[in-house]
């Protein structure tokens, strides 16, 4: 284990930055977000970032190809961009357990490359949590924010980074830090994590159970009238599939720039009233439905296809940002039959 103190963090930003580019959280005018790092710019005390990490590997939106034609000849240019080295720094371990998620979406056939390309470059150091808010419920699905994992994790004290090493990925970037970094004992982050244990039991989603959801559960919940009363006052905004670490439907477009046609693909949301729309129209009709469909895959379809694993990690976003006060928890609780909040 390294460690620094925090008066000297820059040096170590200074020191990644020599060979990737560094984002880090930084505040912003409503909260925090990842941001490119330049000398100046500090590591917020958030919690964490409105926007998820997931945005590195799966951005909002991005070119796949350009083709230009002449005549009767079609060039067909690659335009990815996606291969510089990178390091995401202070990623909480709901995120970084996101990736899993997404990897598990990304990396099977058919394989997505422009997201393979980034996990390959991407250095993910995360960060373990000191100040879980009453939002959080990442133990529900079996996430230690204590432990929070990927290439690099990190603890912070009132004084002091904490760095382990997890992976070949981190032990190479580690062993760079070496010159701004001083060796450490790993029981010195162990009342630090005892901490953060303490204050999870005490959360109000602490006792919040995911047993009643995962494989084999659509014949109970698909027909459910409860749907109806949760869905009533969703007005399809899409903002809880934006803000999720999980969340990963796009649609793929084509955009004629006058040089040429760039096909890209941007986010997209089974929230909204065109998702999936075909030929002969939109196989979910009612906001009801489509409500459904979000919830069902977290919480059932996902776990059906991936060995049980759910597909929320309990990081509260959905929770701050809806505009109605809707949410998975919400959801959880109404359809395993405990009060509606
Ligand atoms: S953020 Fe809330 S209102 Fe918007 S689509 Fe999601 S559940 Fe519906
Ligand atoms: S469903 Fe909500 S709590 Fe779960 S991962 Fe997505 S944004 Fe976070």
């Amino acid at each position: 284990m390294r460690k620094c103190s925090l008066q000297n963090l820059e040096t170590v930003f200074e020191k990644i930055s020599e060979s990737m580019t560094l984002y880090i959280p930084a505040d912003t005018k409503d909260g925090a977000d990842f941001t490119k790092w330049t000398k100046g710019v500090q590591m917020s005390q958030a919690l964490n970032t409105n926007r998820s990490a997931k945005d590195f590997f799966f951005p909002q939106t991005e070119d796949l190809v350009e083709f230009k034609t002449e005549g009767k000849n079609i060039e067909v240019i690659d335009t990815r961009k996606e291969s510089e080295d990178f390091a995401v720094f202070g990623v909480r371990a709901c995120d970084v357990k996101s990736f899993d998620i997404l990897d598990r979406v990304f990396l099977t056939e058919p394989y997505d490359s422009y997201y393979a390309t980034r996990r390959e470059h991407g250095v993910i150091f995360s960060l373990a949590c000191t100040r879980p808010a009453e939002t959080c419920f990442c133990g529900t699905f079996g996430i230690n924010p204590a432990e929070p994992g990927a290439d690099v994790s990190m603890w912070k004290t009132d004084s002091e980074m904490f760095f382990e090493a997890n992976t070949e990925k981190g032990k190479e970037i580690l062993k760079k830090l070496e010159s701004v970094t001083q060796s450490a004992d790993a029981s010195d982050v162990d009342g630090q994590k005892k901490k953060t244990g303490e204050i999870m039991k005490k959360l109000p989603l602490s006792d919040l159970s995911a047993e009643k959801f995962g494989k084999g559960m659509t014949s109970k919940y698909f027909d459910s009238p409860k749907w109806r009363e949760l869905s009533a006052t969703c007005i399809g905004c899409g903002t809880c599939t934006f803000v999720c670490p999980t969340c990963q439907c796009y649609d793929i477009k084509d955009f004629n720039s006058g040089k040429g046609v760039i096909r890209y693909r941007c986010w997209d949301s089974c929230m909204y009233s065109d998702f999936t729309k075909m030929a002969h129209g939109n196989s979910r009709n009612s906001q009801t439905e489509r409500f459904r469909q979000r919830f069902m895959h977290k919480l059932v379809y996902y776990p059906d296809n991936n060995d049980g694993m759910f597909s929320c990690v309990g990081c509260g976003r959905c929770l701050n940002k809806c505009p109605i006060s809707m949410n998975i928890v919400k959801v959880m609780k109404t359809l395993g039959g405990e009060d509606n909040e």
